[in-house]
């Protein structure tokens, strides 16, 4: 099976991971998504709990059968690598794996771990963002897919600002994640 590994923090998850995600699982007819929240670092505050956001995911992808929650990293408490996180699914099964990254993640890749051997391990689709250019230049550009999915000018830390300031998030979330926000107040201060 072709899957796609989508993993962020998800601090929330919002309408921009679902669209792009969708977008990604017709135009490379993967046959599931896994929506893979970060783990939990310990004596690093600025971030949800791990259970909160994971939570807030099952709720973001429950009525897409085609769409995964999944807690691989539940139980990493130090920094994790998406390297690590391949390597243990691939452990798992047998399945051809599409890591999912936005344009902005791309910039980052030459400070990832083992750039050379994820690329051996899966391939990397990059949806576009804002303000984030695909450079042809950049050392791995020959080695991925760029998706053709609709630029979202949509982020967490968007969302997270507006929660503060007593603006209106309804339409940026699934309703079932926005109702989880609203009775846990979460980014509120
Ligand atoms: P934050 O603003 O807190 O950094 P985010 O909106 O970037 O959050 P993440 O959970 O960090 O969300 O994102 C997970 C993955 O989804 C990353 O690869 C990120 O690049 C990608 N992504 C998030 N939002 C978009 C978007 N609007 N368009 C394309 N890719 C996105």
């Amino acid at each position: 099976m072709k899957i796609g590994v989508f993993g962020g923090l998800f601090d929330p998850p919002h309408i921009g991971h679902l669209i792009i995600a969708q977008h990604v699982l017709e135009e490379f007819h993967l046959q599931k998504i896994l929506f893979v929240p970060s783990g939990n670092p310990p004596h690093k505050t600025n971030y949800s709990t791990y259970e909160h956001r994971y939570v807030m995911t099952e709720l973001a992808v429950e009525d897409n059968e085609m769409f995964a929650a999944n807690d691989i990293e539940r139980e990493f408490t130090e920094k994790t690598y998406t390297i690590e996180v391949i390597r243990k699914l691939h452990a798992q099964t047998e399945d051809e794996f599409y890591l999912l990254i936005g344009s902005d993640q791309w910039h980052e890749i030459e400070t990832w771990k083992d750039p050379e051997e994820l690329f051996r391990e899966c391939r990397v689709v990059v949806m576009r963002r804002p303000n984030y250019d695909i450079s042809k230049e950049a050392r791995f550009f020959d080695r991925i897919m760029v998706s053709t999915a609709p630029l979202i000018d949509i982020s967490s830390t968007t969302i997270r600002a507006k929660i503060r300031k007593g603006l209106s998030v309804r339409y940026l979330l699934k309703p079932a994640v926005y109702s989880y926000i609203k009775a846990n107040g979460l980014y509120t201060v």
